[in-house]
C-alpha cells in the first residue's frame, strides 16, 4: 500500500513548491469536510496532502480599504463571528455559516467550498453574486481571479495542478447596498441544495436599484452568474413588474438535472421563487439603510 505523504507548510511558497514538485497526485486541505470524506471513501488517493491551516493569512478576515479579505481556509464559524462582515455582507455571511452542522462549521472554508467544485456549493452564489475575486498563487506568482471563472464543471475548476487559492476580496459596497442568499433544501438541515439562489443590490435614496448581481446554485454544472436576471432589477423598485422578470430570467437561466432531490420542472420553478425571495431580503436590507 502507497503511504500518503502530510506536510504543514508555513508559507504560501512552500505550499506551492511542494504542489509544484508533487510526483503523484496532491491535494490541498482546508477543513477537510469535502476531502477527508473523499479520502476515506476512497474516491481521491492523493499521494500528499499540502495542509493550509498553518500558513499565516490563510485563516482571518482583515478591513482593507472599506472591503474585506477573507483568508482562503477561514472556517464558517470565524465568518459567522465577524460582526463587520456580517454587517456589510449579510447574504455571504448567512451563505457560508449553513454549510453542514456546528462540528462542520468549526472547519470549512470557502476555499474548499469552491475548490470541491460541486454545482450546489452553498456559499458560490452568495460570493458570485458579491462580486468577489479570489487570489490564487502558482510557480508564475500571484494573479487574482473572480469567484464565477473557478468553477468549470462538477469536481473540475480552472486552478493548475500546482496553484493555490489564498484569499477572497470582498469590495467596499455603496450607501444601501445588501445582499442575501437562500437555498431549499428537502431537510431543515445538512443537505445538499436543490437550488440555491444569492442576490446582492445597491439602491438609490428612492429605493431604485441602481446595480444588481444575481447568482443561482444547483441548477447547472456550475454556479451561474446571471445577468439577465439582475437586468429585471437594475432602474426599478421591487415592484410586481420587477420580481415576475427577475422570476422569469432566473428560470430561463436554469439547465438542471434531474435527480431524487428535484426533477428539472420543480428545480427551474424553485429558481424563479427563490430569486424573488432573496431579492425581497436583499432590498429590505439595503432599505433599512446599510
Ligand atoms: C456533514 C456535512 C455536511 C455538509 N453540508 C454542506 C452544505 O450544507 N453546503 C455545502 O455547500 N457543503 C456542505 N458540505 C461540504 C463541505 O463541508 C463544504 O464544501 C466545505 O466548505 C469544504 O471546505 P473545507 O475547508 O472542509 O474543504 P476541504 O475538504 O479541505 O477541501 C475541499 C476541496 O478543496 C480543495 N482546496 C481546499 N483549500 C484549497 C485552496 N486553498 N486552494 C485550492 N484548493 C483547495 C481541496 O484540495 C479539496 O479538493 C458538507 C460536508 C459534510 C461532511
Amino acid at each position: 500500500m502507497a503511504t500518503l505523504n502530510y506536510q504543514a507548510p508555513t508559507t504560501v511558497q512552500d505550499a506551492v513548491r511542494l504542489l509544484a514538485g508533487a510526483g503523484g497526485i496532491a491535494k490541498v486541505l482546508a477543513g477537510g469536510t469535502d476531502l477527508l470524506v473523499q479520502l476515506r471513501s476512497g474516491r481521491v488517493k492523493p499521494d500528499l496532502i499540502i495542509d493550509t491551516k498553518k500558513i499565516p493569512g490563510l485563516i482571518g478576515i482583515r478591513e482593507v480599504d472599506g472591503g474585506f479579505v477573507i483568508g482562503a481556509a477561514t472556517p464558517g464559524a470565524a465568518i459567522g463571528e465577524c460582526e463587520p462582515l456580517v454587517k456589510a455582507w449579510p447574504g455571504v455571511v448567512e451563505a457560508a455559516t449553513l454549510i453542514g452542522s456546528t462540528q462542520v462549521q468549526g472547519r470549512a472554508s470557502l476555499a474548499g467550498n469552491l475548490c470541491n467544485a460541486s454545482p450546489a456549493a452553498d456559499s458560490v452564489p452568495a460570493l458570485i453574486a458579491a462580486k468577489a475575486i479570489c487570489v490564487i498563487v502558482g510557480p508564475k506568482g500571484r494573479r487574482e481571479a473572480p469567484v464565477e471563472s473557478i468553477i468549470i464543471g462538477p469536481g473540475r475548476t480552472s486552478l493548475e495542478r500546482d496553484e493555490i487559492v489564498t484569499e477572497f476580496h470582498l469590495p467596499k459596497r455603496p450607501p444601501r447596498s445588501a445582499d442575501a442568499y437562500l437555498r431549499f433544501i428537502p431537510r431543515t438541515e445538512m443537505d445538499i441544495a436543490v437550488v440555491g439562489a444569492g442576490i446582492s443590490v445597491t439602491l438609490d435614496a428612492g429605493g431604485v436599484c441602481r446595480d444588481a448581481r444575481v447568482a443561482l446554485g444547483a441548477v447547472a454544472p456550475t454556479p451561474l452568474l446571471v445577468p439577465e436576471a439582475a437586468g429585471a432589477l437594475i432602474g426599478r423598485k421591487l415592484d410586481q413588474t420587477a420580481l415576475d422578470a427577475l422570476d422569469a430570467a432566473a428560470r430561463k437561466a436554469c439547465k438542471p438535472i434531474d435527480d431524487k432531490r428535484g426533477t428539472i420542472d420543480y428545480r427551474i420553478k424553485v429558481a424563479g421563487v427563490l430569486a424573488r425571495r432573496a431579492a425581497a431580503i436583499a432590498f429590505e436590507r439595503a432599505g433599512d439603510g446599510r
